[in-house]
């Protein structure tokens, strides 16, 4: 009797630890896909089962929850599905108790849910049967899942061999590793791990300065300190072919399925590709102390002549992002003439064409790259309007990329191929 006490006494106490430590981290959801090439036979046929058997074992407790949602069906071999000739007996071999159990939390979740739901007076139905379950949770680090970072590997609970992972490069020292979620995509397996990192690990990485970006067609994007970036998707030879195929084929047939996976495969690449780009430049402005952009810039463009190219580089999904991502961002009237005006003296010009890439002021002499006179003038605006004395009181001049960026910049961005940095000089000579 003690012995029990006791140890629900430490789980307590462990909990509350927890609970403490957590206040003092953010949490984290690494996407990390398994390297399907590399899995042998034993263990493709093992990852196709368990999400088989996983809606197998849904759709058997959401067929009769008042009966079958209990603790014993934890330990359940077989289930009965229905099939078109009646119902049929399928083994549950491959998923372990914890996942059976992540499985059966997820109903009761999505029962209280509904029952809340209903309180409220919303009509609620029941929940549904699924045609293809995708998610897997994996809940006790070290038991479901353990990640082996050095040698690139995770080992899941119920295969022999840990399986090669592509990305765990990606976590940083010390981070506690919580729960993960086996999932199933269009073109292959990943898995979501939730890491806890401690706050001040992050704010180390933060540069102490304010940026200003000017969002552009030929440099997607131009920071006021000369970093220049570019990146392009643009949809594959491969996916237009299969869109074309896909339109010949009849609809339904076993090569119109056929077809069409390896058509949301294809697309999923692109898409993820996108995303990555949209992170990574993300993850680079989030160390800046403020981010300063020309607000609706990009409507104007959607409309206008640039509506293709922007569409291949999704300047708008990264606009959207900073804005739901970053505290710190600081818009700028989309009515100031950024591009006229000159960044040293002030001197507006009349006008300055599209093909002018390069900003000489008659003024001061001033000769500057057009995306970076933007940049800075974005950033100067921005921070003479801001009423925030903090803000107000940083050097607005207007330095060049210092090692650190350079360093945080390459590191962060160059892993990717589709982007490409390039560093260009704030101040260059005058050629008269
Ligand atoms: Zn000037």
């Amino acid at each position: 009797m003690t012995t029990t006490l006791d140890k629900k006494q430490k789980i307590k106490e462990s909990l509350k630890k927890t609970k403490e430590k957590r206040k003092n981290q953010i949490a984290k959801v690494y996407q990390l896909k398994t390297s399907y090439t590399n899995l042998n036979k034993e263990q493709k046929q093992w990852f196709e089962r368990i999400f088989l058997e996983a809606k197998w074992l849904y759709n058997y407790v959401v067929a009769d929850i008042q009966n079958r949602l209990n603790p014993q069906i934890e330990k359940t071999k077989q289930v009965e599905i229905k099939t078109p000739n009646g119902t049929e007996t399928r083994e549950i071999k491959c998923l372990s108790s914890q996942m059976r159990q992540g499985i059966l939390d997820r109903i009761k979740k999505n029962l209280s849910d509904l029952s809340k739901a209903k309180q409220k007076g919303i009509k609620v139905g029941k929940l549904k049967f699924k045609t293809d379950y995708r998610n897997i949770p994996l809940k006790q680090n070290n038991i479901t899942f353990k990640v082996l970072k050095e040698k690139n590997r995770i080992k899941l609970q119920g295969l022999k061999k840990p399986i090669r992972i592509l990305g765990l490069h990606q976590l940083p020292e010390n981070c506690d590793i919580a729960k993960a979620e086996l999932i199933k995509k269009p073109d292959g397996y990943y898995i979501y791990l939730t890491c806890y990192i401690d706050k001040n690990q992050i704010k180390q990485e933060k540069i102490n300065k304010p940026i200003g970006i000017d969002f552009g067609i030929k440099h997607q994007l131009t920071l006021s300190n000369g970093i220049k970036i570019n990146y392009s998707v643009e949809e594959t030879k491969r996916i237009k072919k299969l869109q074309k195929k896909l339109s010949r084929q009849q609809k339904g047939s076993r090569n119109y399925q056929k077809t069409k996976q390896k058509f949301q495969k294809e697309h999923q690449k692109i898409y993820n590709r996108r995303k990555d780009i949209k992170n990574k430049i993300l993850a680079l402005l989030k160390r800046y102390e403020y981010v300063l952009i020309q607000d609706e810039q990009i409507k104007q463009w959607h409309s206008g002549l640039f509506g293709k190219q922007i569409q291949n580089t999704g300047i708008g999904g990264i606009i959207s992002r900073l804005k739901q991502n970053l505290e710190t961002l600081i818009p700028v009237d989309r009515y100031e003439a950024t591009t006229k005006l000159c960044s040293q003296c002030e001197n507006k010009k009349e006008d300055i064409k599209l093909s002018e890439r390069t900003y000489k002021c008659n003024i001061c002499g001033l000769v500057i790259d057009r995306d970076i006179n933007s940049a800075i003038n974005i950033l100067k605006i921005g921070l003479q309007k801001e009423e925030r004395t903090t803000i107000k009181n940083l050097p607005t001049d207007c330095g060049e990329v210092t090692p650190v960026e350079r360093t945080a910049t390459a590191r962060i961005l160059g892993s990717n191929p589709y982007i490409r940095i390039s560093y260009a000089s704030l101040k260059q000579e005058a050629t008269y």
